[in-house]
């Protein structure tokens, strides 16, 4: 497995819709793998391809690692699974949570999205199956990383003032970070 960097907006990257994956192979499942492994590596709980700079249709998600409704929260790996070629077959209902985004450092807003939904994917088997989930972190967490496979982020639902700010310290952010990089400045 391997570490891949996690691009954070804006970059036109994160725009671009991804492709279709089809027959899963070793190269996907090894794809699969990296992105599980950067995913828990920035303490996520979802992570899509295009969000290392990869152009296809593959989700990783982990939100069994999050306390929820009473329960403890499990290991890593352990509610682990891949949405390949996901596709939205329902959404209804409306339901609000404050999302925050890996490409998107220390930023959380509330977004309004379905409650429930019911995804068709390809599993990293290769099998199609299908995946219900009612107003829980897992039903946001696959619409959210959904959405990132077209090309779009969180803040794309927000107000364009409340975009605005975050892109600036984003920007800031990212010029801080390549400062670092380069030697010219460090942080203490
Ligand atoms: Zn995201």
């Amino acid at each position: 497995m391997a570490l891949r960097e996690i691009l954070i907006w804006p970059d036109p990257r994160l725009k671009h819709k991804a492709k279709p994956v089809g027959d899963v192979d070793a190269a996907v499942r090894k794809l699969c793998d990296d992105m599980a492994e950067t995913m828990y590596a920035a303490n996520g709980v979802g992570l899509a391809a295009p969000q290392i700079g990869v152009l296809q249709n593959i989700i990783a998600i982990d939100v069994e690692q999050r306390a929820s409704q009473g329960e403890e929260p499990k290991k890593k790996g352990e509610g682990l699974f891949w949405l390949i070629d996901p596709v939205l077959k329902l959404g209804e209902g409306e339901f609000v949570y404050t999302e925050g985004c890996l490409s998107i450092p220390d930023e959380y807003e509330e977004v309004t999205r379905f409650g429930h939904i019911v995804v068709e994917f390809t599993g990293r088997d290769g099998k199609r199956r299908k995946l219900e989930a009612n107003s829980t972190l897992l039903s946001v967490c696959v619409q959210h990383e959904m959405d990132h496979l077209q090309g779009k982020l969180f803040v794309d639902h927000l107000s364009a003032l409340k975009r605005e700010l975050i892109r600036r310290r984003m920007k800031k952010l990212k010029a801080q970070r390549e400062a670092e990089r380069k030697g010219e400045a460090t942080a203490l």
